[in-house]
């Protein structure tokens, strides 16, 4: 058989079975009120505006996510799939994973509230979801991040992992790219939301981290490699994300994206200014505050230089974000697998009817990560053999 079509044959195969072992589960098991939440507080809604917007009652709404009534006639189903914009057979799908809030490391806790954290978390459940289907098709990198046994500070830490990745002092070129290539599995949270920032967790031994890209290209290149810094130092580091854990993860992401030394022979001490630092930040792809954050932790600024180069950043606009701002980093992961799919006349909405989801969250997911599918003399094939079992 030709290797394309052997390819493709083996691809529907395992999607096929995948598909009916759905069809399967959907058709044993019974309406999920879990699955009612999730969708309820992806959408942003209380119970009362899904009740309005569906035709029901309010006590219809609560009744199900009881548990009270655990099975509603489908007409009740079908107003609430229609409210939602969510499949139907999406409320008939197994338990969805809950993410743990007290394993998740937010960036911006204090400030969501808990209607966005939720949303946030119940993204994670759904990218989950999303990746144990690419996962069952694809052979992605397996994960190799250093374990640090004991205390270790996060210069350090930035250091050991350059070392144990032979980045040398280098700027990293995609950050994104690079994470990827060591087993971290990425997906977008795309909220509407600067208050959801970032987060990452460890599940079954697999790195993962959900990057908001509602955020400058520079601020989510950071992110990245704060969240690296949570998945290195704070995998053991037990329930909740504390002030000391956030402060570690700025200051890893600040040495890892940054290391001193390259700094130093960048940016000699006599020539810092505003101007300066607004040119060479885009060596490490970095904001200007960052980088000034940096200069002022290796002591290249005084606190009194620190202070006065924050305040006429500020004033230019550097605070909120990049006046001229970089192109945003692309997952390679994601586009191999649309490239792959495309070529195999499979597309992003097959994907998300494969595990029921509505277009528009798997669109969230990766569609700020991997861009539109690719023109066809795109297509590429450099992904591992699909997975046989
Ligand atoms: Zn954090």
């Amino acid at each position: 058989m030709h290797r394309k079509c052997f390819h493709l044959a083996r691809l529907t195969s395992r999607l096929m079975i995948l598909m009916c072992r759905f069809a399967d589960v959907a058709n044993k098991i019974m309406f999920n009120r879990k699955r009612l939440t999730l969708a309820r507080e992806r959408r942003g809604l209380t119970g009362i505006q899904l009740a309005e917007k569906a035709k029901l009652t309010a006590i219809t709404i609560s009744r199900l996510e009881s548990g009270q009534t655990k099975q509603p006639d489908s007409e009740t189903v079908y107003q609430i799939a229609l409210a939602l914009n969510y499949p139907i057979d999406f409320f008939y799908r197994e338990t969805p994973e809950e993410l743990d809030p007290d394993t998740v490391s937010f960036r911006s806790l204090k400030k969501m509230s808990a209607k966005q954290k939720n949303a946030a978390l119940w993204a994670g459940s759904l990218g989950l979801e999303l990746y144990d289907l690419i996962e069952g098709i694809y052979q992605l990198p397996n994960p190799d991040l250093p374990e640090f046994g004991g205390q270790i500070d996060a210069e350090s830490a930035a250091r050991a992992v350059r070392q144990h990745w032979g980045l040398g002092e280098r700027p990293i070129g995609n950050v994104l790219h690079l994470l990827e290539s060591k087993g971290i599995r990425v997906l977008s949270l795309e909220e509407d939301n600067s208050n959801v920032d970032a987060y990452s967790f460890w599940r079954d031994g697999h790195p993962f981290v959900f990057l908001n890209t509602y955020k400058t290209a520079e601020h989510t290149i950071f992110d990245c490699g704060h969240e690296l810094g949570h998945l290195v130092l704070h995998k053991h580091g037990g329930p909740k994300p504390t002030k000391s854990a956030e402060v570690e993860a700025n200051r890893f992401s600040s040495a890892f994206l940054m290391p001193e030394h390259d700094v130093r022979a960048a940016i000699p001490r006599r020539l810092i200014s505003a101007r300066r630092i607004v040119e060479a930040k885009k060596r490490w792809k970095v904001s200007a505050m960052a980088l000034t954050v940096r200069l002022h932790q290796i002591g290249l600024l005084s606190d009194w230089q620190y202070r006065s180069l924050c305040i006429e950043l500020g004033k230019l606009g550097y605070r909120t974000g990049e006046k001229v701002g970089m192109e945003r980093e692309k997952s390679l992961i994601w586009q191999k697998i649309l490239s792959d799919l495309w070529a195999r006349h499979l597309t992003k909405e097959d994907l998300a009817k494969k595990i029921n989801l509505p277009y528009d969250e798997v669109e969230r997911l990766i569609f700020q990560l991997a861009g539109d599918m690719p023109k066809k003399q795109q297509w590429t094939h450099t992904l591992k053999e699909v997975k046989t079992h």
